[in-house]
């Protein structure tokens, strides 16, 4: 499942891609190039512009239909399926995949003291090299995402 998200997208994007959806997003993209990426790469166009749907060329789209990043997402969550489990997988920068490191001090140059020595598990993005892990702001999404797959709206 991969998808490609329009230009009103992006905060939907980082979402998926917390999540571990491979969603590409570029905040310049016009609408041919848009499809033919998605034609391209075989990805599901999310779009939240309606003037898109009456191109030709689209194939494969969601429409999304709320303003709110987190209707959309449960909209995407409930229309394909997804489920809650692999969520430290994907860069939310880049959309590259995340890999465990080995031993930490592979990365001990590239976060603070505090963190390295308090945290046991990083990953490290295959593509533009950013360091994650499970800290404050995984648990912040961890619960915000267990409302949404639980189906209770945001707090
Ligand atoms: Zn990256």
């Amino acid at each position: 499942m991969k998808f490609i998200a329009d230009a009103m997208l992006g905060r939907l994007a980082r979402w998926l891609r917390i999540i571990g959806v491979d969603v590409l997003y570029y905040p310049d993209i016009d609408d041919r190039q848009l499809i033919r990426i998605a034609r391209e790469q075989d990805r599901t166009v999310l779009t939240r512009d309606a003037g898109l749907l009456h191109q030709k060329a689209l194939r494969d789209y969601i429409f999304i239909t709320s303003d709110d990043t987190f209707e959309q997402l449960q909209q995407i969550i409930s229309l394909r399926n997804l489920s809650t489990t692999d969520r430290v997988s994907r860069c939310t920068v880049c959309n590259g995949s995340l890999t465990a490191v080995a031993g930490k001090r592979e990365i001990k140059e590239h976060v603070p003291d505090f963190i390295y020595h308090n945290i046991n598990n990083f990953f490290t993005c295959d593509v533009c090299g950013k360091v994650y892990w499970k800290g404050t702001h995984y648990t912040m999404f961890t619960k915000k995402l267990n409302k949404l797959f639980s189906g209770s709206k945001k707090a």
